[in-house]
């Protein structure tokens, strides 16, 4: 079997690790994310890895090497109702890579990571694993609690972890060469290029908010039309604005994902409208000012209906540009396996955004169909694996 077939045929495997028969679910420290942990472990172990997890539940399979130690990556935890490739194929991709440097010597060590936590599905909080790493891993999200009442401490327990020394789990920046991720792009750009993979050149900021917009309820029978303060009107106009302010700026992306009306019923007139509203957008600069005009908008949709609004921040975070010189070699690795180097940047966060802070990272998307995931319908071509698979090979080749 090609080691992409192989990496496709362990997708699969993985893809079965569940922790509902039906759909693929594999949240944070549950017995289904034991499972699929055990089952990269005996890989790594099989290609001749080091394995250790660590007291996050990261598992980690290191080749030792002198020097700095080169990561490789990504996350083995899924969203509900997931593909897939999202996260697996970066961590199985990093094991093939690996074993085709069996029999030859590398000037630094080199660590596969299959981050326990990057989705945030289970606790209100993502990139748990990373963070981990990172030392950016709040002791208060110990005490988060999940749907069914247990806290993150009580979870992390259970799976094997050591609460107490998360700590532990964090690497020092001089230790580290770099991390590089293999992720599937999750967007239609490489498909549209018809190239096999891509270098990502910056993984996009993201501002997140609550936006909502309070009139008053009434009948719908008897108030007339010119007497109402109606929310959800005045937010059906901000959405149609907040779209307008994302086109008028190249490359903006605004979503209102989730809107609830209140009371919510046929024959009353909506007194209160509240919604979600993620703004991304490679520069900070331009994120901002989209923001800005966001919330003028939602100030004049709102003096202009006789409806009072509130903007509620749920914080952002920064554009985070990959290294030029790793992209570059990328690039370089991308020509020598006779393929256009081409570049795009991540609309979707990683793993790689939090590991940015202790060290240079790259990242190397893989096409995936119609740019869909979060979907059982996820898919990837064995070729562009394979592709990607001689990318990683030389690239960290080119390093050594
Ligand atoms: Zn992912």
């Amino acid at each position: 079997m090609s080691s992409a077939a192989s990496v496709l045929e362990r997708c699969a495997r993985l893809g079965g690790i569940s922790e509902e028969p039906g759909r693929l679910v594999r949240r944070y420290a549950t017995p289904a994310m034991r499972e699929a942990n055990d089952l990269v472990a005996g890989w790594m172990r099989d290609a001749g890895l080091h394995v250790h997890e660590d007291a996050a539940g990261n598992l980690v399979g290191r080749r030792d090497g002198p020097g700095k130690t080169l990561l490789l990556g990504s996350h083995l935890d899924t969203v509900i109702d997931a593909g897939r490739y999202d996260g697996p194929l970066g961590v199985v991709g990093a094991i093939a890579v690996l074993e085709r440097f069996w029999d030859r010597a590398l000037p630094f060590a080199v660590e596969v990571v299959g981050f326990a936590d990057e989705e945030g599905v289970r606790y209100p909080t993502a990139f748990l694993g990373s963070s981990a790493l990172a030392g950016r891993f709040a002791p208060g999200w110990l005490d988060l609690r999940d749907a069914e009442g247990t806290t993150m401490a009580e979870a992390l327990r259970a799976f094997g972890g050591d609460p107490g020394a998360i700590a532990s789990a964090a690497r020092r920046p001089e230790d580290l060469l770099a991390y590089c991720e293999l992720h599937i792009e999750q967007g239609p750009v490489l498909e549209r290029r018809g190239a096999p993979v891509g270098i990502v050149t910056t993984i996009t900021g993201q501002t997140h908010a609550e936006v909502c917009f309070r009139g008053e309820a009434g009948h719908a029978g008897t108030v007339p039309m010119n007497a109402r303060r109606d929310a959800l009107a005045a937010a059906a106009e901000w959405m149609l604005a907040a779209e307008a302010v994302a086109r008028r700026r190249q490359g903006t992306v605004a979503t209102v994902g989730r809107i609830g009306v209140e009371p919510g019923a046929r024959n009353v007139i909506p007194g209160v409208a509240r919604m979600t509203i993620d703004v991304r957008h490679t520069s900070n600069a331009v994120r901002r000012e989209a923001i800005a005009d966001l919330r003028a908008e939602a100030q004049r949709i709102a003096a202009g209906r006789e409806v009072d609004m509130d903007w509620e921040a749920h914080g952002e975070t920064a554009a985070v540009p990959t290294s030029p010189d790793l992209a570059d070699r990328l690039a370089d690795a991308v020509e020598a396996a006779g393929h256009p180097p081409e570049r795009l940047p991540s609309g979707a966060g990683h793993d790689a955004v939090t590991m940015s802070s202790l060290t240079d990272v790259a990242m190397l998307f893989v096409r995936c169909e119609r740019g869909i995931s979060h979907n059982p319908a996820e898919a990837v071509a064995e070729a562009d694996v394979a592709v990607a698979l001689d990318v990683l090979e030389r690239f960290v080749g080119d390093l050594a």
